[in-house]
């Protein structure tokens, strides 16, 4: 049995988890940094010990754990998880159908009313991610719900918290039949190979999908693509299949060159008349000046965080440079599309960013449009940090 630890919130916090709210920060109470044991339930009460609504510890980014009912009968029992998976599926019964995209989001975390944990299907597999040990504690029944509602071949899942200092296991199988990978699978009847169980990343992003729809429909044909920060180069096989004149991909991971080959040689592309470099971002603008190499089209979708040999970058602090370098090499009446998955600010203050940058290159710019999470990845409204996606289509002027 899961212990239960009763919590009292000051009057002022009370309104909001009558009315759902799910995130349960450090500061609603002091008595959180008491709880030892992770996956135990939180129940919050009035000052008067009236109770409001239950959740689990699990310690995620800043947060102590998720609130999942305002009902004091339900626990996470096997009916509540099973009922949250049917939710989901209902919510995703276009996708579901779709024959041309056979991987996406089936389940989103507090988007689906369940913080700590997502899955994705590809195909027939799944792979659940585990935010937090709090909810990792409760994996046995979550995998039976989910096998419940949905017939998956197998289960891979990804630990996205520290246990005792490591972080990813050798094996990520769980359940099922053992898969070999690579599998291909389809998103708008465009192909990519996905391994799960290669460490943290897939193959494929699957929240950018109608970006890259977009990329192939509105943006490319006829037109010289670059894209940075390009891993697997998903966004130039779209370009490519789009009609783009070519496409140069830019990764310093060296895996990326085979990777990003197979991607485009699952499509039927030609990968040898396109352009792959496995070499730093910034090193490559600084080379493509030189040579003074200009683009149509230009992808910026780096990651939040990362150090390299030479440097430490970060979206927060570094990416007005970024679009400042990429704005020199972006042609006139060239389209640049501006990318981030860090949660730490919204979009108001990256269209603060893009004004800077152009400001500063003393350029103009119109913004075309802009993209967050597709349907399958629902945020919590209440909860601003879970519309994590921000992407700006913009037009340089001039
Ligand atoms: N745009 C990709 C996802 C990018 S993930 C897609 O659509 O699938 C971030 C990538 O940035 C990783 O593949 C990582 O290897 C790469 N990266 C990080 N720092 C880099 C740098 N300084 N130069 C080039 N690539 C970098």
């Amino acid at each position: 049995m899961t212990e239960t630890v009763a919590i009292q919130i000051d009057h002022r916090f009370v309104k909001p988890y009558y009315e759902g709210y799910q995130h349960i920060p450090e500061s609603l109470s002091p008595a959180l940094r008491n709880l030892k044991t992770e996956g135990v339930y939180i129940d919050l009460m009035t000052p008067e010990g009236v109770f409001i609504a239950r959740g689990y510890h699990g310690h995620q980014n800043k947060g102590y754990g998720w609130v999942f009912t305002q009902d004091a009968s339900v626990y996470l029992t096997i009916e509540f998880l099973r009922q949250l998976f049917s939710d989901a599926i209902g919510k995703r019964q276009k996708l579901f159908q779709d024959e041309e995209t056979t991987a996406f989001r089936l389940f989103n975390g507090e988007g689906d009313r369940l913080g700590g944990v997502t899955v994705d299907l590809y195909n027939d597999c799944a792979l659940v991610q585990w935010y937090s040990l709090g909810i990792y504690e409760h994996r046995e029944l979550i995998l039976d719900a989910l096998e419940a509602v949905y017939p998956v071949k197998a289960i891979y899942q990804k630990k996205r918290f520290c246990e005792g200092g490591k972080y990813m296991d050798a094996d990520d199988f769980v359940r099922g039949e053992r898969i070999e990978f690579p599998i291909l699978v389809k998103e708008n009847g465009v192909v990519f190979n996905i391994d799960l169980n290669d460490g943290p990343m897939t193959g494929v992003f699957l929240d950018q999908r109608e970006v890259r729809e977009q990329i192939r429909e509105q943006y490319s044909k006829g037109k010289t693509m670059l894209n940075a920060f390009s891993y697997t180069g998903a966004f130039s096989v779209y370009a490519a299949l789009g009609g783009a004149d070519k496409t140069t991909s830019v990764d310093l991971a060296k895996r990326s060159l085979p990777m990003t080959i197979a991607q485009f040689s699952a499509n039927g592309i030609d990968f040898e008349a396109q352009e792959i470099r496995v070499m730093d971002v910034f090193n490559y603008f600084d080379y493509a000046l030189k040579h003074a190499l200009t683009y149509d089209l230009v992808v910026l979708d780096p990651p939040s965080f990362a150090r390299s040999k030479k440097r430490v970058f970060s979206v927060q602090k570094d990416y007005v440079k970024l679009l400042e370098q990429a704005l020199q090499l972006t042609n006139d009446n060239g389209v640049i599309v501006a990318s981030t998955n860090y949660s730490g600010f919204d979009m108001k203050k990256f269209k603060q960013f893009i004004k800077r940058a152009f400001h500063n290159q003393h350029a103009t710019y119109k913004i075309l449009e802009t993209y967050t999470q597709p349907e399958d990845f629902p945020y919590d409204a209440n909860f601003k940090e879970s519309q994590y996606l921000k992407v700006v289509f913009i037009k340089k002027l001039s």
